[in-house]
């Protein structure tokens, strides 16, 4: 079996605005909420982390 279903970042558990996927590198992600301090005022941030599945998944259990 696979791992087939992807991995959706669910909304920000603060302020229901949609998540987005922050890339700085090869190897260092992470989620955060998109009414982040440059364009709002939520500053609800997910755990860094080394691949996509494992940013989403730091992000998700915030809630
Ligand atoms: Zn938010």
């Amino acid at each position: 079996m696979t791992e087939a279903t992807p991995l959706q970042p669910q909304r920000c558990p603060k302020c229901g605005a949609p998540a987005e996927l922050v890339k700085a590198g090869s190897r260092r992600l992470w989620v955060q909420c998109s009414r982040h301090p440059d364009k709002g005022n939520c500053n609800t941030i997910g755990a860094q982390a080394d691949n996509k599945k494992e940013a989403i998944h730091n992000w998700n259990r915030l809630k």
